[in-house]
């Protein structure tokens, strides 16, 4: 006998007693399953595959719905979703898991560092250097300039001192360098599409290394003589010597990248010729445009940038004596320290806020001091006069009030404070700006701060045309420029395959809630405290009398034991936890039920695979596995409603319960909670590994 059924519109012959899910894989329908097992009995408990049946009000779980004559049924309706989104939603409800490692979480591009850090700590370099090339273009660059937003993160600074993640990635690039054969991606066979790239700095270099990779043509175009952007016009050689960012520049024109150089998009080119000739476009062009002193005088002031260019490109203007340098950013510091190390005596950052407020990295500041720059904080330049001697800056002190739109406390002139500063040379080093005047001649909107670029995708108004970097968001990080050149060619590349374009997927990362000192406790339970291994320097005297890098790397055995400390945190199931990629497809609000959660813990008593009860969507998947299979103890349900969870049963270790089935328990187990302990590297720590 034969009972015919149509599911979403298509009939299907199926013996009796097939279910629905089976009925629908047979017409190649996926329904969203997680508890059920292939050839075990179905439990339907987390309810994911819900279906529509007509004629019956309730929806019903396809695994264990058997086929019936007439029956007709709805895979995909606007209810069964709802219905799927919120049994999603209230099994993460009480969920006690990290998807991803909180450092990870706080590197603006993503990248994977317990993965890549785990290949150093182990002697596998090719693995580090390709965990970081689908993530970060230039990590040999950014290792030794990125303010490392990442270690602020690390779960290591609650129990001694962040992991050095910058330092590790610099190591991992450069040793990749230093080989015969430095890694080189695989790249799609060409497609024939050719993208122009106008701006060849981190996010225009960035974009062409992943859009090189799907097999696109690409033309960088850029108004200076040689590639690299601020990283080699404006950030000095001792912080970021040329051969290293040469280096990395090289890998991407081995991967095919053409580039025009001095090419200037207003001048050599306009947009529409260019989108007639390569069809898409990305717009990379940074803020390169100086900002003056915005007070009297100004044009006697050295533009900080302009000076950065001319000390790179070996032509320094000469300074005397005594300098100050007006501005509290990186461009600040980097003129401080040029200023220094071309002969100035006495060097002076003027900053109008505090030492709080300033906007670059604190380490910056400790090593300008260190050099004997003198930063003069809250206070402002009020006019700026030449005289027979030199320059007159007149300043005034500064008090902060409340905070402004920034959320930085607003400086505010203090009456009659005025003072005046004799000084050889002002440096205006106050921000950059984007050329958008350019952009609307062009017909692109604009921003406050840039060009109008939609967050997601990085598409502009004209099709097409795309932008990211500094060009949008303003002077901003490098960091953040690399990761919009890989946002925008994954865009790009919807775009020239003509598919929606809807940027790079985006996985939700759950993230446990505050975490308590027991719970703390567990997470360290099998962690020593290890000091972070110091990156060498050279000695101060070597400092001033060159522009020869300061940080250097980390030799290998110090970067093996820096990686070593690494707990590996983050989910050893992050990219093939099902619980978290049906949440991604079914746009799940990952806190909408947010209530009590499960405490975190860790049971490393098995030899093969870890638990993390609060982990576990109590599916049972696992407890009828282990009886499928045979284990004498095997697994249990135990306790009641939100408290219910797995053990072994009369409280015996899990190398008891699962003598034979733990890999095939923690292979079909939909969440993290079951884990092979190879699934990540490390079995020390965390909400994860
Ligand atoms: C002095 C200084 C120090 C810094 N220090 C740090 C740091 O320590 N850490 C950090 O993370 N970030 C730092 N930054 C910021 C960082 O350099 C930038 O955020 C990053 O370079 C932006 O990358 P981008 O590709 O968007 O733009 P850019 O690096 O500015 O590159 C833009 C490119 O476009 C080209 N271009 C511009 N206009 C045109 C045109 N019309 N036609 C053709 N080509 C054009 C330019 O020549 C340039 O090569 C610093 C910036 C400066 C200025
Ligand atoms: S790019 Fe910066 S934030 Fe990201 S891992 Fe490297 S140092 Fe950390
Ligand atoms: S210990 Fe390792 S994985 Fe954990 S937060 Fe720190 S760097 Fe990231
Ligand atoms: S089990 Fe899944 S959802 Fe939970 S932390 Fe791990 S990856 Fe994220």
């Amino acid at each position: 006998m034969i009972v015919t059924l149509t599911i979403d519109g298509r009939r299907v012959s199926v013996a009796p007693g097939t279910t629905v899910l089976q009925a629908a894989q047979w017409l190649g329908i996926r329904i969203p399953t997680m508890c059920h097992v292939p050839g075990i009995e179905p439990a339907a408990s987390c309810f994911v595959c819900a279906v529509q049946i007509e004629g019956r009000r309730t929806l019903s779980p396809a695994c264990a719905m058997p086929v019936a004559e007439g029956m007709v049924v709805s895979t995909d309706s606007a209810d069964v979703r709802t219905a799927r989104k919120m049994a999603l939603e209230l099994l993460l409800s009480d969920h006690a898991g990290e998807c991803v490692a909180p450092c990870a979480a706080r590197c603006p591009a993503g990248l994977d560092i317990p993965g890549f850090v785990y290949g150093i700590a182990t002697g596998d370099h090719r693995r580090a250097i390709e965990v970081i090339a689908e993530r970060l273009a230039l990590p040999g660059s950014l290792g030794r300039i990125c303010p490392r937003l990442c270690e602020e993160g690390c779960r290591r600074c609650d129990l001694d001192q962040g992991l050095a993640i910058g330092a590790l990635h610099r190591y991992a690039a450069d040793r990749d360098m230093e080989t015969a054969a430095p890694y080189t991606p695989q790249c799609a066979p060409a497609t024939g599409k050719s993208v122009a790239i106008v701006g060849a700095g981190p996010a225009g270099l960035a974009a062409a290394w992943y859009l090189l990779r799907k097999g696109h043509a690409c033309t960088l175009f850029d108004a200076h003589p040689q590639p690299g952007g601020m990283l080699r016009y404006g950030i000095p050689a001792y912080r970021l010597p040329k051969d290293a960012l040469d280096a990395e520049v090289d890998a991407i024109r081995r991967l095919g990248a053409r580039f025009q150089m001095g090419a200037r998009w207003g001048s050599d080119f306009t947009l529409a010729e260019l989108r007639q000739r390569h069809g898409t476009v990305f717009l990379a062009i940074g803020a390169q445009r100086a900002q003056g002193l915005r007070c009297e005088g100004q044009e006697h002031a050295l533009a900080g940038t302009e000076f950065l260019e001319r000390v790179a490109t070996g032509t320094p203007p000469s300074l005397g004596r005594d300098v100050v340098v007006v501005g509290g950013g990186n461009t600040a510091m980097d003129c401080a320290r040029s200023a220094a190390r071309l002969g100035a005596q006495n060097v002076r950052i003027l900053y109008r806020r505090g030492r709080q407020e300033m906007p670059c990295a604190m380490d910056e500041v400790e090593s300008a001091e260190a050099e004997g720059v003198h930063i003069d904080l809250l206070a402002a330049p009020v006019r700026l006069e030449r005289n027979a001697n030199g320059l007159l800056l007149t300043c005034q002190r500064m008090t902060l009030g409340e905070p402004g739109a920034s959320g930085r406390r607003r400086p505010v002139a203090v009456a009659g404070s005025d003072f005046v500063i004799e000084c050889s040379t002002v440096i205006a080093a106050i921000g950059q700006a984007v050329e958008r005047t350019l952009a609307e001649r062009e017909g692109l909107g604009v921003t406050g701060w840039g060009i109008a670029a939609d967050e997601r995708t990085l598409a502009t108004n004209l099709p097409g045309v795309f932008a990211g970097g500094d060009a949008v968001l303003g002077a901003d990080l490098a960091v953040r420029a690399v990761a919009a050149g890989r946002i925008a060619a994954a865009s790009i590349h919807q775009y020239l395959s003509g598919e929606p374009v809807t940027g790079e997927p985006a996985m939700p990362g759950i993230a446990m809630r505050p975490i308590d000192d027991a719970e703390r406790a567990a997470i360290f339970r099998a962690i020593e405290q290890s000091a972070r291994v110091p990156v060498p320097r050279i000695p101060m005297e070597q400092r001033l009398a060159s522009f020869d890098e300061v940080e250097l790397g980390l030799p290998p055995d110090d970067a093996a034991r820096e990686a070593r400390r690494c707990m590996t945190c983050g989910c050893r199931k992050q990219d093939c936890c099902l619980v978290r990629s049906l949440a991604t497809e079914y746009d799940v609000d990952v806190y909408r039920f947010a209530g009590a959660r499960r405490r975190f813990s860790q049971d490393l008593s098995h030899p093969e695979i870890v638990y993390e009860p609060g982990k576990c969507i109590s599916c049972d998947a696992c407890v009828r596995i282990a009886a499928a299979a045979g284990e004498t103890l095997g697994l249990a349900m135990i306790g009641r409603g939100f408290d219910v969870t797995v053990a072994v049963p009369f409280g015996r270790p899990l190398s008891e319960g699962l003598r034979h089935a733990a890999r095939q328990c923690a292979e079909a187990c939909p969440s993290g909670a079951l884990a092979l302990r190879t699934a990540r590297s490390c079995d020390s720590c965390s909400l994860s590994c």
